[in-house]
């Protein structure tokens, strides 16, 4: 038996805020094209925003990781 949960009001901002979401989507060679310049950019600038590269490094656990060990050794100064 399941308990019926509340649903938040699904308002046409949300919709469209969904379907927004969901464009920028990369493939992982497209995401590892970009990574070199994405973390340099970060570096540079904490609040440099690519809605397309925060996308795909949520969902994927993969270069996500290589992101972040990118992101250590250029901070460590290591390259
Ligand atoms: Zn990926």
């Amino acid at each position: 038996m399941t308990t019926p949960r509340p649903r938040p009001p699904l308002t046409p901002r949300a919709v469209g805020a969904l379907l927004v979401d969901t464009t920028p989507w990369l493939s992982c060679d497209e995401c590892f094209e970009r990574m070199d310049v994405h973390v340099e950019a970060l570096l540079a600038d904490p609040h440099h925003r690519d809605p397309a590269m925060e996308h795909h490094l949520q969902g994927c656990t993969a270069c996500a990781d290589e992101a972040r060990s990118l992101l250590d050794l250029l901070r460590s100064g290591t390259i």
